[in-house]
Order: structure tokens, then C-alpha cells, then sequence
């Protein structure tokens, strides 16, 4: 496992993290030709809610979930998601779907009008609840590897950054009250 060391190197290489600890999803596709990526989408998951370091939240992404493990786990086995990123609350970040492919985060969703936010977002789950601080290490963590998503696909501007429940309102809620934007966009912007 990569320790969250603050003097880690964020880079992006080939749609991948260099940092991170990779664990590929078959839970995407790919993008549509020529679609460029100019949408970055911040959420929340934790699995069981509310309970952090699980591992579950890595299973779920990777269609390997015991649903006889917890009750809420019924209701989600069946469901086939991913998204591109995962920070724990440690600051740890896992990748499940490089950057030029398509990760099934979104769902029904809609951004200045534009339809199906997969074909063209990266999606970050922060591990977390809606009514829960997010973690120093979460924000340092987010912050550097959206910088190095900003490097990498420039037309994802600081004002295409949103949040789950922007792009899915009365449908989504993550990443909450909890997600302080003012503090993550003062991390992005003095990097
Ligand atoms: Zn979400």
C-alpha cells in the first residue's frame, strides 16, 4: 500500500495516476470518439454508510461485494459502478478506471445541459457521509490530484468542478453540507 506521504509526487501518466494504487473496474467503457474530458465530479460513498476503511467500497467498484455481509449491501449488488478515483480517509488514493475511459459514476445526469456526464466527467468519490468533516488528508490529497487533473485535461476549469448533487439535483445529495468547496478551492488555487 502507498502511505499517504505529504512529499508524494502527484503525475499523471497514460490516464493514471502515478501515486496511486491501481485497481481496475470492469464497471466502464469507452468514452464517445472524439469527446473531450471537461467535467470533473466530486461525490461521497462509503460502504457500509457511515463506516470508513472497509475495503468494501474497493469490492463494490469491483463487482466483488459479499451482499450477505450487511443488509444496505443487498440493495446495491447488483448495481454496476466505478469511478475514476477514491481517496480515503487517510488521504490514500485508488484508481479503478484510467482517465481516457468511460467510469459509470454519474448516472442520470445533466451539467449546462448536457446529457450522461460519463461520457465526458472524471469522477472523485471522497470515502464519507454528507454530514461528516471530510478529513485534512482528504483535502490536501483531492486538492493535488486535481491539479494534476487540471494539467492533464485543461478544459476542466476550476468552474467545472462540481458536485454530484449539481449535475443530479434532487436525485443526488453527495458530496453534502459536509464538502467545505470555499477550503478545496483555496487548496486547488495555491497549489
Ligand atoms: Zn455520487
Amino acid at each position: 500500500m502507498i502511505s499517504n506521504d505529504p512529499n508524494l509526487e502527484y503525475d499523471i501518466k497514460d490516464g493514471r495516476l502515478t501515486t496511486a494504487i491501481q485497481c481496475p473496474s470492469p464497471n466502464a467503457n469507452e468514452r464517445p470518439q472524439g469527446q473531450a474530458v471537461n467535467l470533473l465530479v466530486i461525490h461521497n460513498i462509503s460502504l457500509p454508510p457511515g463506516e470508513f476503511g472497509t475495503g468494501c467500497v474497493q469490492r463494490f467498484f469491483s463487482n466483488h461485494l459479499d451482499a450477505s455481509l450487511h443488509p444496505y449491501f443487498q440493495t446495491i449488488a447488483d448495481l454496476k459502478v466505478s469511478a475514476h478515483l477514491f481517496i480515503e480517509r487517510d488521504g490514500n488514493v485508488t484508481q479503478f478506471v484510467p482517465f481516457e475511459r468511460r467510469a459509470w459514476h454519474a448516472g442520470v445526469s445533466s451539467f449546462h445541459g448536457v446529457e450522461n456526464c460519463n461520457n465526458y466527467s472524471i469522477g472523485i468519490e471522497l470515502e464519507g457521509c454528507d454530514d461528516i468533516a471530510y478529513t485534512d488528508a482528504q483535502y490536501d490529497a483531492l486538492a493535488k490530484v486535481a491539479q494534476q487533473i487540471l494539467i492533464a485535461y485543461p478544459e476542466i476549469t476550476p468552474e467545472r468542478i462540481v458536485g454530484h448533487s449539481d449535475i443530479a439535483p434532487g436525485r443526488k445529495t453527495d458530496p453534502g453540507d459536509a464538502f467545505d468547496w470555499a477550503r478545496f478551492r483555496q487548496l486547488l488555487a495555491n497549489k
